[in-house]
């Protein structure tokens, strides 16, 4: 039987270890996908790869999980960041997902002069960030950050680390030395930013512009939507720099 559910767990995994199930994942697991005892399941939990394991106790409020054997071994996320500003509630989670998926280990939100956004929910965030990590077959989770000064991320910036940063004033200037400059970034560390709906102010422009370590790219010709650069930009990453070569 294969198994149709893939979960995140904090707890140890390997041969034998029994996964105990609290009352949420129970309603998840016994509930609403039906499982029955006996039934594989997937688990990852950051650290020991991905195991299959079976239903041994499926009650209401709780439940346990038996580990049978590895299924894939643990595989670390690219060492890339994304800061992005937290645009409106759909379009953030769009962000948050496919930033997942695409492959990034840290996603930091910051708050920018033109960030308009509703509150920050952090807790939604990050389960839409571990549901991203299961449905994609990821092995780790992404660290995700609570919201920061974009000015207060770049005053502590850590040394090595290339900041490229998706700028829209390059829109359409391809073949310029700065638009080829994801090029020349062959490994990590690394961090893309990607701003808000109304671009970056001029104080923030000049500050990136003044950084030893920030990197301009364009992202094409046209100016895209803040949730398609980011696809765009990360996706331009992995391919010249991450996981997809
Ligand atoms: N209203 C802004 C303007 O035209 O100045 C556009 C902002 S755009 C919707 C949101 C973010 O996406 C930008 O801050 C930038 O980081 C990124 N972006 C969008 N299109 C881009 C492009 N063609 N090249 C580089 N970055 C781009």
């Amino acid at each position: 039987m294969e198994a149709k559910v893939r979960l995140y767990v904090e707890q140890p995994l390997g041969t034998g270890q029994a996964v105990a199930v609290g009352p949420e994942q129970a309603n998840y697991l016994f509930a609403v996908m039906r499982l029955a005892v006996g039934a594989p399941v997937l688990l990852f939990n950051g650290r020991d790869g991905e195991w299959l394991a079976h239903v041994a106790d499926a009650g209401k409020r709780r439940g346990a999980l038996i580990c049978a054997a590895q299924t894939r071994a643990l595989q670390p996320l690219p060492d890339v960041w994304l800061l992005f500003s937290p645009v409106r509630k759909e379009r953030t989670h769009f962000i948050v997902e496919k930033a997942v998926e695409l492959g990034v280990a840290r996603l930091m939100p910051v708050s920018t002069r033109f960030t308009q956004s509703e509150r920050w929910r952090h807790d939604k965030h990050l389960a839409h960030v571990v549901e991203a990590a299961e449905q994609c077959g990821a092995t780790v989770v992404p660290e995700l950050c609570e919201v920061q000064p974009l000015a207060q991320v770049l005053k502590g910036w850590p040394e090595g680390r290339a900041l490229i940063w998706a700028d829209e004033a390059l829109a359409g200037q391809s073949g310029t030395r700065e638009s080829s400059a994801l090029t020349d970034i062959t490994g990590a560390p690394a961090a893309i930013l990607v701003g808000p709906e109304g671009g970056f102010s001029e104080e923030e422009k000049a500050l990136l512009r003044s950084l030893p370590y920030v990197r301009p790219i364009s992202l094409g010709p046209r100016i895209l939507r803040a949730e398609t650069a980011v696809v765009a930009a990360v996706a331009l990453w992995q391919a010249a720099a991450g996981d997809w070569r």
